[in-house]
């Protein structure tokens, strides 16, 4: 039986939030099978769960938010990313603010983190919601367009294309493909770090955004060149970063997908768009178990590789 995963003991991480500036406590705790990823904001008077599903994400501009009433968490995508790499399907996430942190910009903190502890086999079969049918939201025309699709496929594997008009980001790739089942998301995509271009870290600090935003937790620009003396992580760090997002993006479905995804400039908002509309659709797909392993996606069985 593909069997449900979480943590084999907790563990913590503190850091600063990238928008907020504001310094968080994080605590990653074992969950019961069939909890699902769970995030608590431990400061409040009264503690508040906010379960991840597509409909808990309620602000997109910049990361995705997700919320329970007047409690929110900011920017969750790259922990996600990591629950979806790692197959990790029950967890709580405990943290003591509004903003996750940043760490270093990727999700290999958080792989980290999570491996560190090791990862349980629980008794219940891990659900997973299966594609019947394709399924797709679009925006814009010309070079407004965007666009994020989902598709049947035996597996889970992401392609996409981003288009910037900036030298440096043009001069490297522009296309990814992904395939969980390589098993090498740690290796391959959880180093990625997200970026972002000086005036525009000018015009969101004046805005009181990115104030924990700088170069060892990010990819900064300049009109002409990578600003960070280390230069790139990957050559096509900023497609693989926009892979790593849009799995932690989708993640927060609560289930992991069998799909083929593809995009083309999509983002979080895009991302949260193509969950709802899968979800309006329910003749488009299933929710599967697998008890006879063979009858499995190839790669499925095991957690991610280490490094
Ligand atoms: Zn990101």
């Amino acid at each position: 039986m593909l069997q449900q995963r979480t943590l084999k003991t907790l563990t913590k991480a503190v850091g600063v939030g990238l928008h907020s500036g504001q310094r968080v406590e994080l605590t990653l705790r074992p969950a019961q099978p069939d909890t699902g990823i769970v995030f608590r904001r431990v400061d409040l008077a009264q503690p508040i769960d906010i379960p991840v599903s597509a409909e808990a994400v309620t602000d997109t501009r910049l990361a995705s938010t997700i919320s329970n009433g007047d409690a929110k968490i900011h920017t969750v995508e790259h922990l996600m990313s990591a629950c979806a790499g790692l197959g990790i399907d029950n967890l709580y996430v405990d943290i003591n603010g509004e903003e996750m942190p940043i760490l270093d910009g990727s999700s290999a903190s958080f792989v980290f983190l999570l491996q560190s502890t090791g990862i349980e086999l629980q008794k219940a079969p891990r659900r997973f919601v299966r594609l019947l049918r394709p399924v797709e939201v679009r925006e814009g025309e010309g070079d407004k367009l965007k666009w994020a699709r989902l598709e049947p496929y035996h597996g889970f594997k992401l392609s996409f294309e981003i288009d910037f008009a900036h030298r440096v980001v043009d001069s490297t790739g522009q296309r990814v493909e992904f395939d969980l089942s390589t098993g090498s998301y740690v290796r391959d995509i959880a180093r990625a770090r997200t970026f972002g271009f000086t005036k525009d870290v000018e015009m969101m600090r004046a805005n009181g955004l990115s104030l924990g935003g700088g170069l060892d937790n990010a990819i900064v620009m300049d009109d002409y060149r990578v600003l960070n003396t280390d230069g790139l992580r990957y050559d096509d760090e900023f497609v693989k970063h926009k892979i790593l997002d849009a799995m932690g993006d989708l993640y927060l479905l609560g289930k992991p997908l069998l799909a083929a995804y593809s995009a083309f400039r999509s983002g979080h908002a895009m991302n949260n768009r193509l969950l709802r509309e899968l979800l309006a659709q329910q003749d488009a797909w299933e929710v599967v178990t697998f008890v006879d392993e063979k009858k499995a996606p190839a790669g499925f069985l095991q957690p991610a590789r280490a490094w």
